[in-house]
């Protein structure tokens, strides 16, 4: 069967070079269905240009599995042992507490972790300040092998990282930090940034939105008695492949959900999982977090995405 659970939009490949050159090489992730043993996860390159069909059958979510991490630099994705369907997040109960990855938040707070994960803990972390198409910014960390990759799965618009921390609990206490003193929050919502992205702000508001968040949480950085970090001021390069889309533009919210139906669409731009679309026939192009199927049973083929009529899209 032509049948798959998606696994979500990664950016994994090496980063951009500089605001013209494609970067992360994103991909969607599929499993086949009933193809639980070994390594069975297929990417399906996301570049633009790539057309995609399929229909969501309907029903409840999947388990994508859990994370166990052996280093600084290794990990496994496991799979669903049992291909169960999700009953926490995007797991089952069995691989949600079989995943070390859970257990990286309470590290900082003084949690235990098995000794992988500690490795991987215990080495360089990033903290970085991202803004997205509305203006809005976040305060956030990454690792040292996934620096820039994490913020293209995030589909920041403009972004600097602001410290080089020795480890992560140390980039954690920071993060905590710049919220409490900042403001700035942990977390932007898919649905948020779809809808920015509709109407993106033009690019020199964000960058002066951006810097003014990065020169506050700075403030905060070189005077706090935490140590174990470097402040730093470093731009982060965001890839080609996103500058259509975080770009004002005409555009629409894609007008189906993703949670049942068929669709079909070329994409044109993507940013973190979210993604400008042509749907053949209509006229303007839609914005779509294709991160919204994750978890999803897919079945791809020659499918297509029914489009209202403008007026009915626009009102
Ligand atoms: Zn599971």
């Amino acid at each position: 069967m032509n049948r798959f659970v998606v696994h979500g939009v990664f950016w994994d490949g090496p980063a951009a070079l500089g605001e013209t050159a494609d970067g992360g090489s994103p991909a969607i992730a599929l499993q086949a269905q009933r193809d639980s043993s070994g390594a069975a996860l297929h990417a399906m390159a996301l570049e633009p240009g790539t057309s995609l069909g399929f229909r969501v059958l309907p029903g409840q979510k999947y388990c994508l599995g859990h994370v166990l991490v052996y280093s600084a630099i290794k990990r496994e994705h496991v799979l669903c042992p049992d291909g169960a369907q999700a009953v926490r997040g995007y797991q089952c109960q069995r691989c949600f507490v079989a995943d070390n990855a859970r257990l990286i938040h309470d590290f900082h707070r003084g949690g235990r972790v098995p000794p992988g994960l500690r490795d991987y803990l215990m080495a360089q972390h990033w903290l970085y300040v991202a803004t997205f198409a509305n203006g809005d910014s976040k305060v956030g960390t990454a690792s040292h092998p996934r620096k820039w990759n994490r913020l293209a799965e995030q589909g920041a618009v403009v972004a600097r990282y602001i410290a080089r921390a020795d480890d992560g609990r140390v980039v954690r206490l920071l993060e905590d930090m710049v919220t409490r003193d900042v403001g700035l929050a942990q977390q932007v919502r898919a649905v948020t940034k779809t809808a920015a992205l509709t109407s993106p702000q033009p690019a020199g508001d964000l960058k002066r939105r951006n810097a003014a968040s990065v020169r506050a949480a700075q403030a905060v950085l070189m005077t706090t008695a935490i140590t174990g970090f470097d402040v730093v001021d470093e731009t982060w390069v965001r890839p080609r492949q996103a500058a259509v889309l975080c770009a004002p533009g005409n555009r629409l919210r894609y007008p189906q959900p993703l949670d049942a139906g068929t669709h079909g669409f070329t994409v044109a731009s993507l940013s973190g999982s979210q993604a400008l679309v042509r749907v053949a026939g209509a006229e303007v192009d839609f914005v779509v977090d294709l991160g919204a199927l994750k978890g999803r049973l897919v079945e791809l083929g020659n499918f297509t995405t029914e489009v209202p009529s403008l007026q009915e899209a626009l009102f």
